[in-house]
């Protein structure tokens, strides 16, 4: 069977863990003969203790530190989250990047943190609409990935999350052409960095939801999704996974 696709819900700062357990128990007893599709849960750090997941589901952290313990007042640990049964981890999204000065060095010394743990790092990439606007959004791309896997020998594990930085809960997808367009890039700059990997999936993120995840999930190079606040709500979060599911079959 071809690689899975991947539906990746991003909770950030909501839900506390028994709400977070309710949903996850909610998703799984509604979400029925799911072959194609990797489902993933991003709660809060609080909410990554106690929950057990079977295929399709696994479970994903918003953030880790990159030492493997110490005064870092604040911050959790890889190990601390394999623990947990985390196999993916978050990485560089455009929040960390912002509001929390999460520089590409930063996310360099994360990703090779994970790797060494032999879990999975989803990377997230994306312009701002000022570069977009400016005709940059490729250098962007380029220079965020060429910065973020400097020095980075494999790619086996890695998941790339395309997002916009102007369609991430703004109501406001990408279209097809510009999706398109950027997947197609990444794909290239990864080839020529890595000329002997040749299947790191490539998620869109930015606001998808019940209304478009249909047409988005079948342009090529399209993954899966990592979704926001559309993964919040229960119908919501379930319609998609079946819209990326029944897209497959
Ligand atoms: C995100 O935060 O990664 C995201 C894509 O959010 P939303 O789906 O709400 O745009």
């Amino acid at each position: 069977m071809n690689k899975k696709n991947i539906v990746a819900g991003n909770w950030k700062m909501n839900k506390t863990p028994s709400e977070g357990n309710r949903f996850i128990c909610d998703v799984k007893n509604t979400v029925k003969d799911i072959h194609c599709t990797e489902i993933i849960f991003f709660p809060a750090s609080t909410g990554l203790v106690d929950i057990q997941l079977d295929n399709p589901f696994h479970l994903g952290a918003q953030n880790c530190h990159w030492e493997t313990s110490g005064a870092f007042t604040g911050e959790i640990s890889i190990e601390m989250l394999k623990e947990c049964k985390v196999e993916y981890i978050l990485v560089g999204h455009s929040e960390r990047r912002q509001l929390f000065n999460e520089t590409d060095a930063i996310i360099n010394k994360k990703i090779r943190s994970i790797q060494t743990y032999n879990m999975k790092p989803i990377l997230c990439i994306g312009e701002t609409i000022d570069d977009r606007k400016s005709g940059l959004t490729k250098d962007f791309l380029k220079n965020q990935l060429v910065k973020d896997l400097e020095g980075i020998d494999s790619i086996e594990n890695l998941v790339i999350a395309y997002e916009p930085i102007w369609a991430i809960g703004t109501g406001e997808t990408a279209n097809e052409e510009q999706i398109y367009n950027a997947h197609g890039y990444i794909k290239s700059v990864l080839k020529k960095l890595y000329p002997d990997t040749n299947n790191c999936p490539i998620l869109y993120g930015g606001s998808v939801n019940t209304k478009n995840a249909k047409e988005l999930i079948q342009i090529s190079g399209v993954d899966g999704f990592l979704i926001g606040g559309a993964s919040l709500d229960l119908d919501s979060f379930i319609s998609i996974i079946n819209d990326v599911e029944n897209f497959r079959r």
